[in-house]
């Protein structure tokens, strides 16, 4: 028997997947690779189809309380200018996106967890939605907050929200994180429970290719997002920067184009097995290959997050090195993603917000 055919994959990530499976998966080369895609691939057409939707990124503020060790513009890192964008240009992002048909935004920043940031997010949903009639699908990327704040934002029309868990083995966040009360795996996973007693739709994700990080660790990830239950995920290789600890490990690193392939099994195997949720593909994808996006695509992803943050903000927001498209406006950025998705076969769904089947199926 030919245990890697489609058909045994298929089989193989059904209903209730062992761990040791979902590693040899990961592993797989050559044929079993190529049968991995293009089963992910089938999967794709049959249960969410080959519609790709747009969520414009709006990088409102890099700055941030916290110290991650892997993040680029983490609080200690003093050769980033900080920014935070103004009302008008975050409203301006949120019309073009609007004009151009995109529907859907993502709202994403360093995490800050005051008042005032609270408020002016606040804010800042009543302009969008007042400037684009209310028919923006909005996503807030901003960090573990409060079960009042995320209400709040909730009220003002925050439907989703996208929170990574980064690593869902404890012992491997710890190594990545300072060790301290605001670097919390619980607090994480507490944020992620909250969102989902919200009925918020709940993102999350993990990088791919971390120093330390085991292919059993992320065959566990896959498994806690399904038993999270988690309704989009966004994965993406973990690139280094120069200006964080964890650059200092980069000798335990895979290399860049392996961690890229990794992802694209990581993303074909979370398809198989989650067939209806939405799946990111990733601009860290971008990053290590000009069509890194479109491959994700093809083997299972839905979604695309082109960035609208204005071009002068760009390069103050490199969360790590050789991030691209930083020299474009956002209109560069959507017509060269349009002809490429054409390219392996997508289609991009204009005019609709392409919510995640799995949430829609569970209200
Ligand atoms: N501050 C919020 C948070 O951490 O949830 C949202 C913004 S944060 C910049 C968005 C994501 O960037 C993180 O969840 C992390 O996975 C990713 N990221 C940060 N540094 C990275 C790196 N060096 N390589 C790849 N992704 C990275
Ligand atoms: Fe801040 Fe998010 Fe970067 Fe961590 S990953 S340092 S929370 S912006």
């Amino acid at each position: 028997m030919d245990f890697f055919s489609k058909e045994n994959i298929v089989n193989l990530l059904q209903d209730n997947p062992k761990l040791v499976d979902i590693v040899k998966l990961l592993k797989s080369d050559g044929d079993d690779k190529r049968n991995l895609f293009l089963a992910a691939s089938e999967i794709k057409s049959q249960f969410v189809g080959n519609k790709v939707y747009f969520r414009g990124l709006i990088e409102y503020s890099n700055i941030c309380r916290k110290n991650c060790y892997y993040c680029g513009i983490r609080k200690n890192n003093i050769n980033v200018a900080r920014y935070t964008m103004t009302d008008e240009e975050v409203v301006n992002c949120a019309k073009y996106a609007y004009d151009e048909k995109y529907s859907s935004l993502v709202l994403q920043s360093g995490e800050l967890n005051n008042e005032k940031f609270r408020q002016k997010i606040s804010e800042l949903l009543q302009k969008i939605n007042f400037a684009t009639n209310n028919e923006m699908g909005i996503t807030l990327s901003l960090g573990e907050q409060t079960e009042e704040t995320l209400k709040e934002w909730q009220k003002y029309g925050g439907r989703r929200y996208l929170l990574r868990i980064e690593t869902s083995n404890q012992e491997l966040y710890i190594k990545l994180h300072p060790n301290d009360k605001i670097h919390d795996f619980e607090t994480r996973l507490e944020t992620l429970e909250t969102l989902r007693k919200l009925n918020y739709q709940v993102g999350s994700g993990v990088m791919v290719g971390l120093p330390f990080q085991t292919l059993e660790n992320l065959a566990e990830d896959i498994l806690f997002f399904r038993d999270f239950d988690i309704d989009m995920i966004g994965m993406g290789p973990y690139i280094e920067h120069s200006d964080t600890p964890l650059y200092h490990f980069k000798n335990l690193l895979l290399p860049i184009n392996e961690r890229f392939i990794l992802t694209l099994k990581m993303i074909a195997v979370l398809r198989i097995m989650m067939k209806d949720v939405n799946i990111v593909a990733s601009t860290a994808m971008q990053a290590i290959d000009k069509i890194g996006r479109e491959k994700a695509v093809k083997v299972g992803a839905n979604i695309l997050m082109p960035n609208l943050t204005p071009q002068k903000y760009r390069e103050n927001y490199l969360l790590y090195q050789n991030k691209p498209c930083i020299d474009e406006e956002a209109d560069q950025c959507k017509n060269c993603l349009e002809a490429r998705i054409h390219l392996v076969g997508g289609e991009i769904a204009y005019g609709q917000w392409g919510d995640s089947k799995h949430y829609l199926k569970k209200q």
